[in-house]
């Protein structure tokens, strides 16, 4: 047998208003590209990157939004079974931080896991009129048992990183992570 037949999938999501970097930090993972005129209207519905952490292998399958938050709602479908969220907001636009609990609350009605695994991300930290700075979002992140980071999917700071850590607590946490 291939060794990718038995390899482990993990849905892994990526939320947040309309204009944070979501599709840009996917593909910046993915593909390590950038493009500063990221068409709001094109998303991807899911990209698959295999990821070795601590000698596991999995193989993620992280959903984009496709635009639908726009609309500010995501379909159960979206949510269901996944073990891994990245909630992203726009350090630059604090509006993007005040809605992150209206993301916890949606999560948290369609989510099928109970203890699926929460990654903070605030992203464009390359820019220079921060509204949101880190401690901020490390209270938000704490105060929701979620882990944090900043990054940009411009420079490439953070984005790694994030991948890394949602997986490697995933593979932490009993019931997620199994064949
Ligand atoms: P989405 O709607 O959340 O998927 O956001 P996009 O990925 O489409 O990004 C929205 C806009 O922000 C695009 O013009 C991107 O080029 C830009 N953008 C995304 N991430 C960054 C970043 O880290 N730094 C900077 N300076 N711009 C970014
Ligand atoms: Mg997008």
């Amino acid at each position: 047998m291939a060794d990718q037949d038995i390899l482990t999938t993990l849905k892994i999501l990526i939320i947040g208003e309309s204009g944070v970097g979501k599709s840009s930090l996917l593909l910046r993972f993915t593909d390590d590209t950038f493009d500063p005129e990221q068409s709001a209207t094109i998303g991807v519905d899911f990209k698959v990157k295999p990821i070795s952490i601590d000698g596991n292998t999995a193989k993620l399958a992280i959903w984009d939004t496709a635009g639908q938050e726009r609309f500010r709602t995501l379909t159960p479908s979206y949510y269901r079974g996944a073990q891994g969220v990245i909630l992203v907001y726009d350090v630059t636009k604090r509006s993007t931080f005040a809605k992150l609990d209206m993301w916890l609350n949606e999560l948290d009605t369609y989510s099928t896991k109970t203890d699926v695994v929460k990654m903070l991300v605030g992203n464009k930290i390359d820019k220079e009129k921060i509204e949101v700075n880190r401690e901020e979002g490390l209270k938000f992140a704490r105060r929701h048992a979620m882990l944090f980071i900043e990054a940009s999917a411009k420079t490439k700071d953070g984005v790694q990183c994030a991948f890394e850590e949602l997986v490697q607590k995933i593979i932490q946490t009993p019931g997620l992570w199994e064949m």
